[in-house]
């Protein structure tokens, strides 16, 4: 069983998918470490469904907020990742 930096078991998950990179959707948790919510952040305006945290940071606030078409370029993004056109952003 998976534990927590502070020691305590976290109860195994299944992690949903991030709609942009693909990857697992942590699940959020509270002080004693129980899941409080799975399904991370809604992807809109850049994609369908829901994101993880980093990419809800990286590609969905910046988009929402209009600013850091650059930050966009650095991020790589697995071959069957949604593809990301910086030139649209
Ligand atoms: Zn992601």
């Amino acid at each position: 069983m998976e534990e927590d930096p502070n020691g305590r078991f976290l109860e195994p998950v299944e992690l949903e998918k991030c709609v942009i990179c693909k990857g697992g959707i942590e699940p959020h948790r509270n002080k004693e470490g129980k899941i409080i919510w799975t399904h991370g952040h809604h992807a809109f305006p850049v994609a369908e469904g829901q994101c993880c945290d980093d990419c809800h940071n990286t590609y969905v606030l910046p988009k929402r907020y209009g600013d850091s078409k650059a930050r966009f370029k650095e991020i790589l993004v697995s071959p069957d990742a949604l593809v990301i056109d910086s030139d649209t952003l």
